[in-house]
């Protein structure tokens, strides 16, 4: 196929078991996808298929979303998904009647779902004010056991609950191939500064949780760029 963010190329659907970062919504993906046999380009399904609109999503019922392959702003801060929490980098769906926006991978869940990692079907929470941060206190999420901001799932029957950013990874190949932590960028630094790093990450993202994830990623950028530097001054 040809896609129109590629051009120059046509694309073949492959199933590669490796991570890749989707070149139309920049997030990361595993198992099927579209690739470029000549060049680095890859797509999720779902972005390659994205429709030019959606009538009725059932995220987003009362207005009609508009795909768009550019994000709403560049710069420090990316506007987030209204269901993920995450920024919105790339391929996005867009309401022109008010702010709401999200990732074609969170427009693949619904209001309910179900997963191979719960036996029961999960209904979506209703949106918390933004007085606790949009956050739902009180639970654990059943994949990541982590606090993390956004939409949540929460079990039918069971008191089992789950992230829609957790979620997501059933959809774009992360949990069918058994990559559960995201690794970091391809860098040159040693182990033992790549383990540095990591705890760093962890304390960085524990430190903005709730302020928002963009914050974080530009300030984990510039920890990562200054730890460069520092490591090469040590050498000389
Ligand atoms: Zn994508
Ligand atoms: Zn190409
Ligand atoms: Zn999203
Ligand atoms: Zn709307
Ligand atoms: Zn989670
Ligand atoms: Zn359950």
């Amino acid at each position: 196929m040809f896609h129109f963010g590629h051009h120059q190329h046509p694309l073949a659907k492959v199933q590669l078991r490796e991570l890749f970062t989707c070149a139309g919504c920049k997030e990361y993906g595993a198992g099927k996808r579209f690739a470029c046999q000549q060049c680095n380009f890859q797509l999720h399904e779902f972005c390659a298929f994205s429709p030019p609109s959606l009538k009725t999503h059932p995220l987003h019922g009362q207005h009609q979303l508009h795909f768009h392959s550019k994000p709403k702003q560049g710069g420090i801060l990316w506007a987030k998904c209204d269901i993920c929490w995450k920024p919105v980098k790339g391929f996005t769906f867009r309401c022109s009647a008010c702010s709401f926006q999200m990732h074609p991978c969170c427009a693949m869940l619904s209001t309910q779902v179900s997963f191979p990692v719960h036996p029961h079907s999960l209904k979506l929470l209703p949106t918390i004010a933004s007085s606790s941060g949009g956050d739902h206190p009180g639970f654990v999420c059943g994949e990541c056991k982590r606090k993390k901001s956004g939409r949540v799932y929460r079990c039918t029957v069971c008191d089992y609950h789950l992230h829609a950013v957790c979620a997501k990874n059933m959809i774009n190949g992360l949990e069918d191939n058994g990559i559960k932590v995201v690794p970091e960028k391809p860098s040159m630094l040693g182990a033992a500064a790549r383990v540095a790093s990591l705890v760093i990450v962890e304390f960085i993202g524990g430190l903005f949780e709730g302020i928002g994830e963009s914050v974080g990623q530009v300030l984990v950028q510039d920890i990562g760029i200054g730890r460069c530097v520092s490591r090469r001054r040590r050498i000389e």
